[in-house]
This record gives structure tokens, sequence and C-alpha cells, in this order.
């Protein structure tokens, strides 16, 4: 008899008791993300909380406040956070600007309402695609996206699929499609999705050599199984 396919669910809760609850290690107000996500380059999470704790401590993270520093001021602030500090601290002034111009300084409120609109505006902000418009989305209580992360959709896919796509685009939706199948429609439940798929993506379930040996949910992975989908299992 052929084993029950394990649900999402279930695959969450496992991960869940292994690396226990997961919090958002990010500002979720839709303005303070963008200005944390233009803290750090190249963008991880590490270099942007490098960035951002550092414009907090030098500047401020207000939009006011970004307006008011001089763009020296500002790229020494950010520059904790890694590459082209210059480049960046032009870019947060011109968000900041945009902000206050063009949506009276209140981004919150020209993305509530309808969601093709709401991602329009997001991704009118320098390197804000799909993924990061969903994640803003998401996070900020907007819309219960299933938002994916986008430096690990190929989690999710493995556990359900074997072998993640060679394109990225296909791997993306096929993670997108799991979530939104098999997770409620809940800004609680999609957000946890989100945090744990990211944190196994980071620590386990790597893009190249994911460690499968110390894996929680190694018996329910199609990947672990040997189903490589016509490829080779090394990346
Ligand atoms: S068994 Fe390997 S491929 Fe499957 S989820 Fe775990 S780390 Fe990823």
């Amino acid at each position: 008899m052929s084993k029950a396919k394990t649900g999402l669910v279930q695959i969450l809760d496992q991960l869940e008791k292994f690396y226990g609850p997961q919090e958002p290690a990010w500002p979720t107000e839709p303005d303070l993300f963008l200005v944390w996500w233009y803290c750090g380059y190249p963008a991880s999470d590490a270099a942007c909380a490098r960035g951002w704790e550092s414009l907090q401590r030098e500047v401020g993270t207000d939009l006011e406040q970004i307006l008011r520093a001089s763009p020296a001021k500002l790229a020494a602030a950010i520059k904790p956070g890694g590459m082209v500090p210059e480049v960046r601290a032009l870019r947060l002034k011109e968000i900041a600007a945009r902000i206050k111009d063009e949506f009276s300084g209140d981004l919150r409120a020209a993305l509530v309402g309808p969601l093709a609109q709401a991602r329009k505006i997001l991704k009118r902000f320098p390197s804000i695609a799909d993924p990061g418009a969903d994640r803003i989305l998401l996070f900020a209580g907007i819309a219960p996206l299933a938002a994916v992360p986008s430096n690990c959709p190929h989690v999710v896919v493995r556990i359900q699929h074997g072998r993640e796509r060679e394109n990225y685009g296909v791997t993306y939706r096929e993670a997108q499609q799991a979530i939104a199948a098999e997770i409620p429609e809940k800004f609680d439940a999609r957000t946890r999705a989100y945090l744990l798929l990211k944190r196994h993506g980071q620590e386990l379930c790597k893009r190249t050599k994911p460690r499968c040996p110390e894996c929680p949910v190694s018996s329910a992975c199609a990947y672990f199984a040997g189903r490589h989908r016509g490829r080779s299992a090394r990346a």
C-alpha cells in the first residue's frame, strides 16, 4: 500500500516544532519595509538589518529624517549594509520623496484597494517585483496572498514534487500554487508558511547541497525519496 502524502500544514507543523515559531525580521509597514530593503545590498536579511540598525542610530528611519539628511550622511549611515551605499542613499531619498509627494506620506492608504493596483504601485519602486510586492501586502496585513520567499521557492516544490525546475519562474509558480491550495487564506497561516519555508531554505534545504540527513521532514519529501524529475540530484 502506498504511503499517504503528508499535507503542507503538517509539514509546517513539523518545521515549527524543529525551528520554533518564526517572526519577521523586517519592518512590516510598507514604507518602512522599502527603507529596510534599500539598507542592504546585495539585499539579504542580514545585510538589510545591519544597514537598518546603523540608519536608525545615525539618521533615523522616518521619511522626513531621510529627506532632511544629506546624501553623504545617508550613505555613511547605510554603509554597513554592503555595496554601493551612495546609490542606495539616493534611492532612499527618491522613495521617501515619492511616498511624500505621490501618496501624501501614507503608502499603506494607497495600497488598500484593488489588488492589481496595489501590486502596480509597489512594482514601480526600484527592485520590487511580484515576490516583493506579495510579501509586502501579506506582512502588512493588506492581502493574505500566497507569498513565497523569493530566495527559496524550491523548498515546498522539492517536498511535494521532487527536484525543482531549472526555470525560476516555473518553480516560483509551483510553490505559489502549493501554498494557495493548502494553506488557508488567512494572514497568520500564510505568514507562518512564508517564514517557516524561508527558514528551512536558509538552514537546511539550501539551493545547492541541501542537508537532507538532518532534515525533520525528509520522510515526507519527494526529493529525498529520489524524485529528480529527469535531472541529477546535484545542483
Ligand atoms: S529532505 Fe532535503 S530536499 Fe527535502 S526538504 Fe529536507 S533538506 Fe529539502
